[in-house]
């Protein structure tokens, strides 16, 4: 096995990997490879859910072979990024591991992201090809936007489509769900293991999107010999087995949705059922298939708290809730309902935190627990600083680990601010750490870094601020975050303007006409004649964040 060097991805420390490979929380086999010892283990058993239909391990295995063959015979090589913008379904996992299969690299965009978004990342990364969801192109036309992203690359020259409703006439788009179809097993098992051969446990496997950094988004690498074993991680934490059915019903193809969602349920050969991100569907497929733990972000608190969710709880065992400070009521509802509530605090850059199925109900209802894995280390610094506070007290939460990854891609800068001198990553999140029984419970206090958490999709405050400024009568801009009762945060943008007055909509427009992903649109705005400053000459944001709170109807 050689390792494949690329000055653009920061390696761990050769000590830190001989430790990960020989106590074997490190894989030696490529992430595709494990997921194949597991689907030849649990062959004949149901691996993915949708709202259609099944698949099992032995079928999901095979058409993943042959998908990831027609790649290959297509072009794809190993090592090359492949954009990934599609939904939750039986089709998008088939597309997941053929590509690993075939030794290429998915980048985990959204399906939002427009071509501000993955202009840049795919240039940055340079994506070989582009899969998209085709299923409602009288909404978006995706398949066309691919094309014009194509049309501006220097890289981009292969094309898919997931869910595809329209005839297949054009040659150069082919549907994931019939590609491959006519390639013989063996023949298919030949090209994957050809392909596979050269991967070792410190080549990238997966490209995940930072949701917490300064400007443009930082593309995080995700290891072969980490990545699945992070998902085999949080499955040993929840205590999952063969039997276990799992839900996701966020968006898959992110940190979250791959790790405890897709790899957390196939490391141990259960079964995930993948509904669509939607409250009827998602809660009704969840009683329908006996779910018994699932992930809940904070955009879907109140899901919890509708009609609907009692059926669903009938099965229920445990349910992770993540993403922002859990509301009494809801913690209240999920064990009334009778499964017991965890939390999380989780990164695309690695570390997870859980509460512990027995640790006592205080600190699984205001803690995320300790980190997930025995060797993760957490320390909590004095904000801007490398000097630890003292266990109580509110700083800086930093973490290093073996699945935390030491740099982002290509930012050797970034990476100088971003991480300790020792190699632990800032997470920019302010927390605080309580002692209980010799294990140390993490709780979220705020955070330090400029983005608003809009139901789990982030946006980065300095990055909008910027674009808002191109629109030419804005000649200052703010965004804070604003609560919202579903979303937990929503933008808010102050602006200095010139002209005639500015609203919501002309700054849509604006975003739009720039293909800013449609999520990081302000919903509200609020003209001021200037930004108001701190002492030492920063935009008071905490100030602005209070004046909308003071702003918004009660
Ligand atoms: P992402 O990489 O998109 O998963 O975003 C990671 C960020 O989400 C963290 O750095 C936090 O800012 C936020 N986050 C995740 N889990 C929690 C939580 N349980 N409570 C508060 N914030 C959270």
């Amino acid at each position: 096995m050689t390792r494949r060097v690329d000055p653009r991805v920061v390696p761990y420390p050769p000590a830190r990997v001989e430790r990960y490979l020989s106590s074997g929380v490190w894989d030696e086999i490529p992430l595709a490879q494990s997921f194949r010892a597991v689907a030849e283990r649990f062959g004949p058993r149901t691996a993915v859910i949708d709202e259609k239909g099944s698949v099992t391990y032995r079928e999901l295995d095979l058409r993943s072979d042959q998908v990831a063959a027609a790649f290959a015979m297509g072009g794809l090589e190993p090592g090359d990024p492949v954009l990934f913008q599609i939904g939750n379904s039986i089709t998008s996992v088939v597309a997941w591991y053929a590509v690993l299969k075939a030794g290429g690299i998915p980048v985990a965009t959204l399906a939002g992201h427009r071509a501000h978004e993955i202009g840049h990342i795919s240039n940055l990364v340079g994506a070989v090809a582009h899969i998209v969801d085709d299923s409602t192109p009288d909404r978006f036309d995706m398949v066309a936007f691919a094309r014009e992203q194509a049309a501006q690359s220097g890289t981009l020259r292969l094309l898919f489509t997931v869910g595809s409703v329209r005839d297949p006439e054009a040659i150069d788009v082919e549907a994931i769900e019939t590609l491959g179809a006519d390639v013989d097993r063996q023949g298919a098992r030949r090209v994957v293991d050809a392909a596979q051969a050269g991967l070792g446990p410190e080549d990238v496997a997966v490209y995940q999107l930072s949701g917490g950094t300064t400007g443009v988004p930082k593309v995080i690498p995700r290891l072969h010999g980490e990545y699945w074993n992070n998902g085999l991680a949080w499955a040993t934490a929840l205590s999952r087995t063969e039997e276990s059915v799992t839900c996701h019903a966020a968006p898959l193809i992110h940190n979250a949705g791959i790790t405890c969602g897709l790899h957390g349920t196939h490391s141990v050969g259960g079964c995930i059922v993948l509904p669509p991100t939607e409250r009827s569907t998602a809660l009704r497929m969840m009683a329908e298939h006996g779910v018994d733990d699932t992930i809940f972000g904070h955009g879907m608190f109140n899901w919890i708290q509708s009609e609907e969710y009692e059926p669903a709880a009938a099965a229920l065992r445990t349910v992770v809730l993540s993403g922002a400070k859990v509301p009494e009521e809801v913690f209240a509802r999920v064990e009334g309902l009778g499964a017991r509530a965890l939390q999380t605090f989780g990164m695309g850059e690695g570390m997870f935190t859980l509460t512990p199925f027995d640790a006592p109900r205080e600190l699984r209802s205001t803690t995320v627990g300790p980190p997930l894995a025995a060797d993760d280390e957490v320390r909590i610094l004095e904000p801007g600083g490398e000097q630890e506070v003292s266990d109580g007290e509110v700083g800086e939460l930093a973490c290093r680990g073996w699945y935390t990854i030491p740099g982002y891609f290509s930012s050797g800068e970034h990476n100088a601010s971003a991480f300790t001198a020792d190699g632990f990553f800032r997470t920019g999140d302010l927390a605080r750490v309580t002692v209980h029984d010799g294990q140390r419970f993490i709780s979220i206090e705020g955070r330090l870094k400029d983005l608003i958490n809009r139901g789990g999709e982030k946006i980065n405050a300095e990055e909008l601020e910027g674009l808002l400024r191109r629109h030419p009568q804005v000649q200052d801009a703010a965004v804070v975050a604003m609560p919202d009762k579903v979303l937990g945060e929503r933008v808010c943008a102050y602006l200095v303007t010139t002209g005639p007055r500015l609203d919501v909509p002309d700054l849509q427009e604006h975003l739009e006409a720039l293909g800013v992903a449609k999520y990081k649109w302000p919903e509200r705005v609020e003209l001021i004649d200037q930004l108001p400053r701190t002492q030492v000459g920063k935009i008071d944001k905490k100030g602005l964040r209070q004046r909308v709170v003071g702003a918004l109807p009660a």
